[in-house]
């Protein structure tokens, strides 16, 4: 059994990427070619976002988005401590200052804490819509407007998912996705895009990622190597077209997990009121005794894995902040009870009941230890 089952899925559409990639290999179309404007044509059409900009990761999509908003040294950022690192590092990168506020049960930040981190150097938030799911962006919006501040969506995870009737990636003054493999959609290697409906946003993304480039050899400002590869966004062109029958299968195993899950001692995700549909890049319960119960699933050959065990002001990168044990007690304590179960459109029913089964005799054997 796979974690995610990316074999199952080029299997399924092998026939409509091969042919395409071969074309692009054969006429060497590798940077910015037809495929690659396609497919930010029908991202945009999509998301409902005016532009839809490739780029070469969701951390370099992150960072392009900081430097295109003007973020300087000495700016403060408001974002989770509960999330995978590139959220952070991109604010460092910018030579700003990450401040944390705690997370909710959602797993995503705690918009209530929000107001009282700001201060005259905050410059912007960035909500992480984790595990697939957006938190209440019209609340962390309106905070933003108050206080004049721009909030960028880190949708690395929630590409597709819906908050209230709306796109993820379409709420927020600009938006960062991914297409690591493993994120609900992905390419062959890494690749990842912004999206803006502000016009000069989009027109400063596009020349910081090539080079800054206005013209061929006029360079108007510092830029950088940022393009999305041709073959990727053929790839991710083809899967797009099989994206929302994905989606709808996704609704379909967690629903299952939910059935299946819900008479053991585990807590289930939270999908909130707003929340239209999450893409649930994750399927994350917690549970009591987590390492012990996570090593016992593996033993019984099940895949697990720790989304994320240790919180980002509490790893060594983020020492000199000087955040301590017990400042954000929610995110670390999720950090210590949660655990993802293999997620992906492609899990069968009877899969999930090993993992299930699986899950209820470590549950039992872990608590009996404990
Ligand atoms: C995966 C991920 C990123 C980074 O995306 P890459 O394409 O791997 O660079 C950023 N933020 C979150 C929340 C992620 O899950």
């Amino acid at each position: 059994m796979d974690f995610i089952d990316l074999k199952t899925q080029y299997k399924a559409y092998q026939s409509e990427i091969d042919p395409l990639l071969a074309d692009v290999i054969q006429n060497a179309r590798f940077i910015m070619g037809p495929e690659l404007k396609e497919l930010e044509l029908e991202m945009s059409a999509y998301t409902g976002v005016s532009h839809a900009i490739g780029c070469s990761s969701g951390t370099d999509a992150l960072y392009l988005s900081l430097l295109a908003l003007g973020v300087q040294p000495g700016d403060e950022i408001i974002t989770t401590p509960f999330t995978f690192i590139a959220t952070v590092e991109v604010i460092s990168l910018v030579g700003a200052t990450p401040v944390f506020v705690d997370i909710s049960e959602d797993y995503n930040l705690n918009i209530d804490q929000i107001e009282s981190k700001i201060t005259p150097k905050t410059k912007g938030i960035i909500p992480v819509s984790l595990f697939g799911q957006v938190p209440d962006m019209d609340r962390i919006n309106a905070i933003a407007e108050k206080h004049n501040l721009f909030v960028l969506e880190d949708a690395a995870q929630s590409f597709g998912a819906t908050y209230k009737d709306r796109k993820s990636c379409n709420l927020t003054r600009i938006a960062a996705t991914s297409f690591f493999p493993a994120k609900p959609l992905g390419c062959f290697g890494d690749g990842g895009m912004v999206y803006t409906s502000d016009d000069e946003l989009a027109k400063t993304v596009r020349v910081l990622l090539n080079h800054g480039q206005t013209a061929r050899y006029i360079h108007e400002q510092v830029g950088m190597n940022a393009r999305l590869d041709n073959l990727q966004a053929a790839v991710l062109k083809v899967k797009l077209a099989h994206f929302e029958d994905e989606i709808e299968a996704r609704q379909e195993v967690a629903k299952r997990y939910a059935d299946l899950l819900s008479p053991l001692e585990v807590i289930l995700p939270k999908i909130q009121p707003f929340t239209g549909r999450s893409v649930y890049a994750q399927y994350s319960i917690r549970v009591k005794n987590r390492d012990e119960v996570a090593e016992l699933v593996k033993q019984q050959n099940v895949p697990v894995a720790i989304h994320y065990p240790i919180p980002v002001h509490l790893q060594k990168a983020y020492a000199e902040l000087g955040y301590q044990k017990g400042d954000l007690p929610v995110a670390e304590k999720i950090a210590s009870e949660i655990m993802s179960l293999p997620m992906h459109p492609f899990l069968k029913e009877k899969d999930q009941a090993t993992i299930a089964a699986a899950l209820k005799n470590a549950i039992e054997k872990a608590g009996g230890k404990g």
